[in-house]
């Protein structure tokens, strides 16, 4: 493959941003453009559920680098133009009308909400919240004496429910589990969480299903639940997960299966084309299984991992997944994954009324006929020294207490 063509990148969130960064800083001169549907420049999402979305931050805070960066690296990143077509045979692609040769291609297409069919029938106001303009949007209807509904108790949801209360908006949150956050965090710590939203107010509903949804005369959304209760709304955030975007990979016959399938180098089944970020569903050589994180820092790690492969290298992600969230008074960052074994104890350390602890998530498993517990993951709560024990401890074995 000749060395003038470019290396094309697709996305134009974080694992695109980071990717292309470490590329120049990884010392290659040559041609690099980026396709990024959105028309703005790569750049964070966290920010549009909390900084942003709070009216605290600019939106300029978000991108990964301004345009003056981009052209001072010689990066033609491509705003507003979706790639619609892939050869990764001949090494081509289709974006706005041109066909462009690559010698080497990275997928960063990352994730898509996914959708409420029956608040989109009800055509009520409803945010899903993914993009800058999501959140410009979703800002103007977070004020005092609106009533926001959110159907879905995960970070998402709840990230919005905090902004919307500091906002002074009321706020009601539905969840389907019997608590938010379970399925991640297990009762003790999804407890915490619930009794912090409640504590701000929040009229947070738990263990109920969303019937139907209407639009009222006067445009609010009434939201029918399978209890028999209603509630009256005059926005929805609906924060049901996302989806990978993988249409165009599997329409050009890579390998996808909850995601793009990767090898532990990001490598897809395609020649020279590697995946990166929340659509990449990787080999982990750490946890032993594929997995597909969502997350703000495997966006980043992959994006150099790809860089340096991109460029011929082998480089291994193998970062164990790390999540952080701010709600209210509380910051929290959380290292590992459970995974489909999950754990069967937790351990939580320190001051929760306070808002200060640690807690380890711990699964037993035999070994040499002895039981032992591993630590699955760890999390601390406004405790920002605990970060580099919970790196160091996720993942060790010890004797059960
Ligand atoms: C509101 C919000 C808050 C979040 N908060 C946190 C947090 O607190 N902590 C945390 O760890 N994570 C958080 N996340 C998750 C984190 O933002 C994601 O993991 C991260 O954005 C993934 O980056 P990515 O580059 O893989 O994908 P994305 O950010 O989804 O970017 C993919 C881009 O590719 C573009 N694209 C797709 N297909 C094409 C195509 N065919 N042609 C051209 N362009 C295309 C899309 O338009 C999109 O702009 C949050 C996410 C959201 C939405």
């Amino acid at each position: 493959m000749s060395t003038d063509l470019p290396i094309a990148i697709v996305g134009g969130g974080l694992a695109a941003g980071t990717a292309v960064t470490a590329l120049r800083d990884q010392g290659y001169a040559g041609p690099l453009v980026v396709f990024a549907a959105e028309s703005h420049l790569p750049y964070e999402r966290p920010p549009l559920s909390k900084g942003f979305l709070m009216g605290k931050d600019p939106a300029e805070k978000a991108l990964v680098h301004d345009a003056t960066w981009y052209r001072e690296h010689d990066v033609d990143v491509r705003t507003g133009v979706l790639v619609t077509a892939l050869d990764p045979d001949a090494h081509t692609l289709q974006a706005g009308g041109e066909e462009i040769a690559y010698r080497a291609l990275l997928l960063a297409t990352g994730a898509e909400p996914r959708r409420l069919a029956l608040a989109d029938r009800a055509g009520v106001s409803t945010t899903y919240l993914r993009t800058l303009d999501d959140s410009t949007a979703l800002k103007e209807e977070l004020r005092a004496s609106r009533r926001i509904g959110i159907i879905g108790g995960g970070w998402i949801g709840l990230e919005v429910a905090a902004a919307a209360r500091e906002a002074g908006a009321e706020v009601i949150v539905l969840e389907m589990a019997a608590q938010p956050l379970l399925g991640v965090l297990g009762e003790e710590v999804a407890q915490i969480f619930a009794d912090l939203h409640r504590t701000h107010g929040v009229d947070l509903r738990t263990g109920v299903q969303v019937e139907s949804i209407e639009r009222t005369d006067s445009g609010t959304a009434r939201i029918g639940l399978a209890n028999k209760d209603a509630v009256e709304v005059d926005h929805l955030v609906v924060g049901v997960g996302v989806v990978p975007a993988t249409e165009l990979a599997e329409a050009a016959g890579i390998v996808v299966g909850n995601g793009i399938r990767t090898d532990a180098h990001l490598c897809t089944s395609a020649p020279d084309v590697y995946a990166a970020g929340d659509v990449a569903n990787a080999d982990h050589p750490v946890l032993g299984r594929a997995v597909r994180v969502e997350h703000w820092d495997t966006a980043i790690k992959h994006g150099k991992v790809a860089a340096a492969n991109l460029l011929g290298g082998a480089e291994v992600a193998d970062a164990l997944p790390y999540f952080f969230t701010d709600q209210y008074d509380l910051g929290m960052e959380y290292v590992g994954n459970a995974g489909p074994d999950g754990f069967d104890r937790v351990e939580i350390v320190g001051d929760v009324p306070g808002l200060n602890f640690r807690v380890w998530w711990l699964r037993r498993e035999e070994l040499d006929g002895e039981e032992r517990e591993r630590v699955v993951a760890g999390m601390h709560v406004n405790d920002w020294d605990a970060i580099d024990e919970i790196r160091a401890k996720v993942g060790t074995l010890s004797p059960t207490s």
